[in-house]
């Protein structure tokens, strides 16, 4: 596997197990089939359990079964998974650090004792409802609304998500809503089991990318919480975009897994493919293209191991995890491009994960926060005005 500068020789042994574990895994279980369901749009669930005994959900949590691993180990995990497919990663990411991240860090200790152990497992699946049809790359316009109830001890849900991974699938959405029984109404996290009456859950058909992953929609019609689902530690948009800040950065980590599959697929073609009496990885032209891949993945494995340096002692900013997940997204777009290309008329089946990849990663490029909002973070950041509207 390309590891040009030999990152992986510092790692210590529980970083290693994290990464052989993840990396047998994707190569036992997704591998053989993920083609499979990729063409067919389905998501492997046989895998949620097993992918919850092996602990890749939350494990840079600590208790609850959370072992509390290394960033790093973390990072390292996010891209294997990846390697496989975005959607693996994708079910661990919002698993892990949209849902059991928020109930963790803002949750009762009622709430807590319910979920994490359950959700760590993968015996019980959630999901994050944030976009909204009319509000994606603007979440704080959110118009889904939470009022008391008439008894005073719960409140009503009303409102829509759309484009949510598991939605479907899901036991509890962690679901962010203007709390309109407070002034200025503060968006608040409310965890709603998806068995309440008037939530449904309907699949997003149609999807060219992110084929193996479940997406849906929640609809809320007069949904009624009890004062105890409301995750008491958090108000206001700080809420989802910190669960944000955890997601992107196993993003970050996941897109440089994508490319580097990418990269191996392209360069053992190169290898083996015969064309003009000979590999035509002999060409200056297949090297120059494996050389600049090989050169970009390093680059941006550079960045995923500085931003867990970062993070492990506290000095993360979302502002650098904004610069990650753009550039390392937006690196794997273009070189999981040039790889499906270096495999020719091969390329664009799902015999070979190039295209595969290629196609995943749009929704990457586009969910948590667009390349273009990425860009705006990080101009405000550098220059201390905003360009968003
Ligand atoms: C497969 C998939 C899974 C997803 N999973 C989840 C999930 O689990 N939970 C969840 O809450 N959401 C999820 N999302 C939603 C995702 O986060 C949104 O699609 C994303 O935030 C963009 O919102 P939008 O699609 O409404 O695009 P829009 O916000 O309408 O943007 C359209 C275009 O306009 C650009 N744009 C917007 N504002 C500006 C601006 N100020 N300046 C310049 N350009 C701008 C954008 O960059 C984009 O190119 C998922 C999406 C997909 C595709």
């Amino acid at each position: 596997m390309l590891d040009f500068v030999q990152l992986e020789a510092d790692l210590g042994q529980e970083e290693q197990l994290v990464r052989d574990t993840a990396r047998e895994f994707v190569a036992d279980h997704v591998r053989p089939d993920i083609g499979n369901h990729f063409e067919n749009g389905t998501f492997p669930t046989d895998l949620i359990p097993k992918m919850g005994e092996l602990g890749f959900y939350a494990p840079n949590l600590e208790g609850y079964g959370s072992p509390n691993v290394s960033e790093t180990a973390y990072g390292l995990l996010m891209q294997e998974l990846e390697a496989g497919d975005s959607g693996v990663r994708s079910m661990a990411s919002v698993q892990g650090a949209l849902v059991m991240y928020p109930i963790h860090a803002y949750g009762s200790e009622a709430q807590k004792a319910e979920w994490l152990p359950v959700l760590g497992e993968g015996e019980a699946i959630g999901c994050f409802g944030l976009t909204e049809p009319e509000h994606g790359s603007n979440p704080s316009a959110m118009e889904t609304r939470a009022e008391r109830d008439s008894d005073g001890d719960g409140y009503v849900l009303n409102g829509s998500k759309t484009w949510i991974t598991n939605a479907p699938i899901a036991d509890v959405a962690v679901v962010w809503a203007r709390d309109r029984s407070s002034a200025d109404d503060p968006v608040r996290g409310f965890l709603v089991e998806t068995d309440r009456d008037g939530v449904t859950t309907p699949e997003i058909d149609g999807k060219l990318s992110m084929r193996a992953s479940i997406t849906g929609e929640i609809g809320l019609n007069d949904v009624f919480v009890p004062e105890e689902n409301v995750l008491p530690g958090v108000s206001g948009m700080k809420g989802p975009l910190s669960c944000l800040t955890q997601a992107r950065y196993g993003i970050a980590w996941g897109a440089v897994g994508a490319a580097r599959d990418c990269f191996e697929a392209a360069r053992e073609y190169a290898t083996e493919r015969e064309q003009f009496g000979g590999p035509i990885g002999r060409f200056q032209l297949q090297q120059g293209k494996l050389a600049e891949m090989a050169t970009q993945i390093t680059l941006g494995q550079l960045l995923a191991y500085r931003l867990a340096d970062l993070k492990e002692r506290g000095d993360l900013r979302p502002q650098h995890v904004s610069m990650a997940k753009r550039n390392n997204v937006r690196m794997a777009r273009e070189q999981s491009r040039v790889a499906r290309e270096m495999l020719g008329g091969n390329g664009i089946t799902t015999d070979y994960s190039p295209m595969r990849h290629l196609a995943n990663l749009e929704t990457v490029y586009t969910y948590e926060g667009t390349h273009d909002i990425h860009t705006l973070i990080l101009g405000e950041d550098l220059t201390g005005l905003q360009a968003y509207q």
